[in-house]
């Protein structure tokens, strides 16, 4: 195992031990206790609802316990915490992985059988909580159930929004989306904690106070961050960590004075004004919307977050000058960039720190995370916006700045400075997010190696010439307990069996299942899994697609945000391809598919939009095709979220990772797809690489252009009509999506998508076709030969371990937050 240090608790058996039967007796007795007792109901009149928050009660009081130990335990050892600030929290459902991580799984299903209640109907009713859009809050998710796994002390901080990413409705082939209400039901995992309010403060104005250096601000509007916190259990109940979210409210909720005038809207206007802050979740995961509304989301819940720990931390140790011993804050992505120069508010102007020693705290305490290079994905704000808004994080931002410039210049006076600053002046004077993000902090890491390398050749090529060893890489990983142990129990008995109990306990040891690679036993067993994971994706499929699907088709799966640089489009245009040339060869043996396709559109990006548009057009044509109708079906399926990936993953053949190269930083799905046994076809961008790098090129479809060769097409761009000329493929299936035929009721609807692709293409989806196309063949050889398939099937899940998040969290813990050096009683 590549331990990077010492685990802080060693695992260790339930206080009391017990048999099965008294154990499914107390969880009986426990259910409904909460069922009466904080239900008010009792079990004849219960509905299927109240049996949901009653078991869900239930679980949370076994995680409470391991809560309070943990709690109590990083209090006593005095071990550096980490605190993980994110905008964004991508959790799904939690009864099922929080039975699963206590091993309590099998007895709340027998008590609840003998009370007539089924677990796995009751599981399906609990709502996702969606607090992001995807990867990065997916991200998020897995690392706090890795942290508690691996024994790291640690709090996320995000923000409780009431309402989570959009539903989305597929409505006459169109996205609908409506606002998702996860919150209706209330949420019976959380603690609302009153005591812990912050006060956040915007605008106002500044004075000089006694002490120089230090400014007093007083800020012209006041709201109250609110606390609500939920446990995170680990592996085995062996450590818990917190989620702590914040939701706005307004100091007076109330114009006592404007109500009795009869003013009711004026009444509640300071509430309004104030709430909007925690009320939705930005539906974009790519695109800084430049509204105010945003850059006050990232401050409130960066300021309530930082004097969260600094009370903290005080309450513990009575005083910050070993902040950095003993906190690491871990910036995800730049939302919470502004924590720089709050934390350098808190030290300088509430506790009296001269401005080198704060800087030095400021930088040794905070590292920070990028997730992408796309340039309009680079968050920067307005000064003119920060000067109403935080006038004293912008007074403290130019001085951060001026004293960074100052000392370049005297090091290297022939530096450019504009390229390093933090203000960028080009484009009506910006503060650049992630130049801030990068000086203030020890460490930044990129998620993939090819994004960290890319990253110091481009973006941060300059500060990373003034510092070279700041950048370094993490690639991301996925907890393997809600990603295969949870997700896929057949394949998870089958890897028990094969490489021995220990494998939920120590992932590293699949690496053994690559030895049974070519035996047709393991190869019978795991078709069989994967026909039964297929036909309750089948199911799905029926009721929400209408579409019945063949279990024996090869499931191609691409899965995730609609974005032009993933590439959907390449994909469609593709199964288009592939449709046209069944039909002009029907009596050839193709081998059945079945494309699978879910993701939502960000509601203002219209072309992505349209992409979800043509797939169900061209779904409604080919599943309605005599002729195709055994070898093909395209299903899109609505209202992607974790609990659907959940669904999907365990069922794929074939895993679409086909994001142009140089653009996808480094992606998870493809994770969760490769260790559950899917083949990837793929460009060689992001993870992708160091998935083919370890399951090896036989085992893995590689395809198309590479990153410098994408950068090099850019530059010198092939005419789109010479890269047409050369494939009859492509020039049919544009001309007739361009024309019309698979929208005949509107014939030039997708005019515009053809006519974008042709005189710019950006994404390469014209360049890398024939790649792509010509591969997809290929993967058509292979799966006739299913002797072959369910080989590279057992070698993607016997080399993936590596991409599990503690192997993630345990580089974090020993080359980003010094975790090394852990208190004494270790395992
Ligand atoms: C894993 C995951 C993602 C990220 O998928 P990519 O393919 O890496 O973009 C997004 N959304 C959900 C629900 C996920 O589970």
């Amino acid at each position: 195992m590549t331990q990077g240090f010492p685990l802080t608790v060693p695992v260790r058996e339930p206080s009391a031990p017990s048999s099965p039967d008294d154990q499914v007796a107390r969880v009986k007795a426990q259910v409904v206790r909460k069922l009466s007792y904080s239900l008010g109901k009792s079990p004849d009149v219960a509905q299927a609802h109240d049996w949901l928050t009653a078991a869900i009660l239930a679980a949370r009081d076994h995680v409470i316990d391991v809560w309070h130990r943990s709690t109590r335990e990083s209090y006593a050892t005095g071990r550096k915490r980490v605190y993980y600030l994110s905008l964004e929290f991508l959790i799904g459902r939690s009864l099922s992985d929080t039975l699963n991580n206590l091993g309590l799984t099998g007895p709340m299903a027998q008590a609840l059988e003998e009370l007539g209640v089924d677990l796995a109907m009751l599981e399906t009713m609990e709502p996702d909580a969606a607090l992001g859009n995807g990867g990065l809050g997916r991200l998020a998710a897995c690392y706090m159930e890795a942290m508690a796994s691996v024994g790291v002390a640690a709090l996320g901080y995000g923000i409780r929004y009431d309402h989570g990413l959009f539903k989305q409705r597929i409505d006459g082939g169109k996205q609908v989306e409506t606002p998702e209400d996860w919150l209706s039901f209330r949420n019976p995992w959380e603690f609302e904690r009153r005591e812990s309010a912050y006060k956040i403060g915007f605008g106002g104005t500044l004075t000089p106070a006694s002490e120089p250096g230090q400014v007093l601000w007083t800020p012209g509007e006041t709201i109250f961050a609110v606390a609500y916190d939920t446990p995170v259990v680990g592996w085995k109940g062996r450590d818990a960590s917190t989620l702590r979210l914040w939701r706005a409210r307004a100091m007076h909720p109330l114009s006592l004075d404007a109500f009795n005038q009869g003013d009711l809207v004026g009444a509640v206007a300071e509430r309004n004004r104030a709430e909007a802050i925690s009320k939705v979740l930005y539906p974009n995961d790519s695109t800084p919307v430049g509204q105010e509304l945003r850059l006050r989301q990232e401050y409130f819940f960066t300021s309530a977050s930082l004097q969260d720990l600094v009370r903290r931390h005080l309450r513990q140790f009575g005083a910050l000058d070993n902040l950095a011993d003993k906190v690491a804050i871990q910036l995800n992505d730049t939302h919470p960039s502004l924590a720089v120069a709050e934390l350098m508010r808190l030290l300088v102007d509430e506790h009296g720190f001269e401005w080198e020693r704060a800087w030095e705290i400021t930088t040794a305490t905070i590292s920070y995370t990028n997730h992408t290079l796309l340039p309009e994905a680079l968050e920067t704000w307005p000064v003119a916006l920060m000067e109403r808004l935080l006038p004293r994080h912008m007074q403290l931002i130019f001085r951060i700045n001026a004293r960074f410039l100052d000392g370049v210049r005297r090091e290297n006076p022939e530096t450019d400075l504009a390229a390093l600053s933090l203000i960028d002046e080009h484009h009506g004077r910006r503060v650049r997010m992630a130049h801030l993000a990068f000086v203030g902090s020890h460490k930044v890491n990129g998620v993939s190696a090819l994004h960290s390398n890319l990253m110091k050749e481009t973006v941060f090529a300059p500060l990373n010439s003034v510092f070279p060893d700041r950048i370094t890489n993490v690639t991301n990983g996925i907890t393997p307990r809600r990603w295969l142990l949870n997700a896929n129990p057949g394949l998870t008995g089958l890897l028990q069996e094969t490489c021995g109990e220990r494998v939920t306990d120590d992932i590293g040891l699949i690496r053994q299942f690559g030895a049974l690679a070519g035996d047709a036993a393991v190869h019978d067993r795991l078709a069989a899994i994967r026909r039964e994971n297929k036909l309750k994706l089948a199911k799905i499929i029926r009721q929400d697609c209408g579409v019945t699907v063949d279990p024996a088709a090869l499931f191609d799966v691409q899965i995730k945000r609609i974005h032009e640089y993933k590439r959907q489009l390449l994909n469609i245009l593709e199964t288009i391809a592939l449709y046209d040339a069944i039909r002009s060869e029907p009596y050839r043996e193709w081998a059945p598919r079945v494309k699978i396709f879910a993701g939502k559109a960000a509601s203002s990006y219209a072309t992505a939009k349209s992409i979800i548009n043509l797939i169900n057009d061209v779904a409604a044509v080919v599943n309605n095709d005599i002729t195709t109708r055994d070898r093909l079906k395209v299903v899109f399926l609505p209202n992607y979220n974790v609990s659907l990936a959940e669904a999907i993953i365990p069922a794929a053949d074939l895993s679409e990772q086909i994001s142009t190269a140089g653009m996808e930083a480094s992606g998870t799905g493809n994770m969760k797809f490769a260790l559950n046994g899917a083949v990837t076809i793929g460009t060689l961008d992001g993870a992708n690489i160091e998935i083919g790098e370890r399951v090896g090129e036989d085992n893995i479809m590689i395809f198309g252009m590479t990153a410098d060769q994408v950068e090099a097409a850019r530059r010198n761009p092939r005419p789109s009509a010479d890269i047409i000329r050369d494939s009859a493929q492509l020039e049919g299936v544009l001309d007739a999506v361009a024309g019309g035929v698979y929208s005949p009721g509107e014939p030039d609807r997708y005019a515009g998508l053809v006519e974008g692709l042709t005189a710019n293409d950006w994404f390469m989806v014209l360049n890398d076709f024939e790649s792509y196309r010509l591969t997809q063949r290929r993967v058509d050889t292979l799966w006739a030969d299913q002797g072959r398939w369910w080989r590279m099937s057992v070698n993607n899940t016997a080399h993936c371990a590596w991409f599990s998040a503690d192997r993630a969290i345990r580089e974090y813990g020993a080359r980003i937050w010094s975790l090394s050096t852990t208190a004494p009683g270790q395992g």
